[in-house]
């Protein structure tokens, strides 16, 4: 492995340092008001460099890296387009910064605003009659969505209720909060064609069911089109239905969960409505629900009295799940958010919807045009869409991770891959609303290419990466022994 970086502490020097740019507390005082337990006995190691240095270092560092700003990133099912930087330029603004969360409502009626103002613009774009915000991931939307349907079968004294059912091509997050609530999993096959089977839903439900949780446009990156015969089997039954919308750019401004007969969904701000997110946060997960899940919404919630804002205790409401985070949730995310869909207007909203499903399945047509096998040809793509690179493998033992591979020395993120389980040697490709043409096509090009390399000399698409920093890792190791500490090698 070639680590051409070294870590901040390998260019210490003692006795070198940077000028002091911000006057330093005169500190005794309240040093002394530490407890001498907690103080340190002996100075903390750091890094002994110059301010040039500093720069440098993490300057290069940066570059190393793939980013939305620097490079096309189709990683299906997470949805890296651009962050407007206005988006972040506002939420930026010092009032917002400095705001304590203790301070009075009195103080906070700009935040408060942009709070209520947020959960009515959700509520309208998926249709559902109420909204919560202070889920912090995707994953923990889900979380508060379970709970949600768990009280209300436990409120109605229903408490045989305690089967999720949960699709094959559902996210993974999804079987996942299930169990955490407590629920026991049941999982249903799809059909060949990437919708779910309704002979095998009509054999699940019964009076076990809680609810099913379904993602749509499913991971295969298909809408399911029997949506309307799947609310209907599933709440004759007595169960809810849960929607998972962490990719509802797909649809956004065309239709809405609220009006397929879905009781509760998730909505990924962080992906959909543009806060810069990746390698575990932050995000935020909001929950919209229908009439009768509102009693059980999470607290906080803005509302708004006359011209006055104001959050909502939990002695207002008795039934609710309670609090899933310190005050807000990430006050910083709903804020972008927020900001990135006023920017937008409805207008603005309709056209994600349209030319994040355009540039999709313009991007899958000229792949399959230049010979690459679509996991359902037949289907439009929604937002994303799966290329199986199976036939590759069989005939030219080049697998997807491969290609995968080989694409990051072209300039290109990977997509995802082997992700979903259902495909073998997948790609699941997200170009998103905010790339151009041109660049779909170099990406299209880049593909053709390594198909070339993979005919001709395999053994440079095998042994790829051949430009990046680091070569490829032993994955396992990787997850399993993972050292991140740096440790002093002894003084020469
Ligand atoms: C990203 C995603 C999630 C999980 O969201 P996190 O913010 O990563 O927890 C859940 N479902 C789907 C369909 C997703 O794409």
């Amino acid at each position: 492995m070639a680590l051409t970086e070294r870590v901040i502490y390998e260019y210490s020097a003692p006795g070198r340092g940077a000028a002091d740019q911000w006057p330093a507390p005169t500190g005794e005082a309240e040093l002394s008001d530490l407890p001498a337990a907690l103080r340190r006995a002996e100075a903390p190691q750091l890094p002994e460099v110059s301010e040039l240095d500093v720069v440098r270092h993490f300057t290069r560092l940066s570059q190393l890296n793939f980013s939305i700003d620097t490079h096309f990133y189709p990683l299906g099912s997470c949805t890296m387009k651009y962050n407007p930087k206005a988006c972040n330029q506002y939420a930026m603004l010092p009032e917002f910064l400095a705001r304590h969360p203790l301070a009075p409502e009195s103080h906070g009626q700009g935040f408060l605003a942009c709070m209520y103002e947020l959960q009515e613009m959700l509520k309208e774009v998926t249709g559902m009659q109420g909204v919560a915000l202070s889920p912090m991931a995707g994953a923990h939307g889900e979380f508060a969505g379970v709970a949600m349907i768990r009280a209300y079968h436990r409120a109605r004294g229903d408490d045989a209720r305690n089967e999720i059912i949960v699709p094959e091509a559902a996210h993974g997050t999804n079987p996942a909060t299930a169990t955490m609530c407590g629920c026991v999993v049941r999982e249903i096959p799809v059909d060949t064609q990437g919708d779910v089977d309704l002979d095998a839903l009509r054999a699940a439900v019964g009076p076990q069911t809680a609810g099913i949780m379904l993602t749509n446009p499913s991971t295969l990156g298909v809408f399911e089109r029997h949506i309307e015969a799947v609310a209907r089997i599933v709440h004759d039954a007595g169960g809810l239905l849960y929607y998972d919308g962490a990719n509802l750019n797909a649809i956004l401004g065309k239709v809405r969960p609220g009006d397929m007969g879905f009781d509760v969904i998730h909505m990924n701000l962080h992906k959909t409505f543009s806060t810069p997110h990746g390698g575990g946060g932050p995000g935020a997960g909001a929950v919209g629900v229908g009439e009768r899940l509102l009693p059980f919404l999470p607290v906080p919630l803005a509302a708004k009295e006359g011209e006055r804002y104001r959050w909502v205790s939990e002695a207002e409401r008795p039934q609710s799940i309670g609090r899933l985070s310190a005050f807000m949730g990430n006050a910083g995310v709903l804020l972008r958010a927020y900001i990135y869909m006023r920017l937008l207007g409805r207008e603005g909203m309709q056209k994600v919807g349209e030319f994040a499903t355009l540039n999709a399945n313009y991007l899958l047509q000229r792949l399959k045009d230049a010979g690459f096998d679509a996991a359902y040809p037949r289907r439009r793509a929604s937002h994303e869409f799966i290329v199986t690179l199976r036939r590759q493998a069989r005939e030219l033992n080049v697998t997807a991770m491969d290609f995968a591979k080989r694409l990051l020395d072209y300039g290109f993120h990977a997509p995802t891959t082997y992700f979903p389980l259902l495909v073998p040697e997948c790609l699941l490709i997200e170009p998103t609303e905010t790339e151009t043409r041109e660049v779909l096509d170099a990406f299209v090009a880049a593909l053709s290419q390594i198909q070339k390399e993979a005919e001709q000399e395999p053994g440079r698409v095998t042994s790829a990466p051949h430009t990046m920093p680091v070569r490829r890792l032993d994955d396992v190791r990787a997850a399993r022994q993972l050292d991140l500490t740096w440790k002093p090698t002894a003084p020469s």
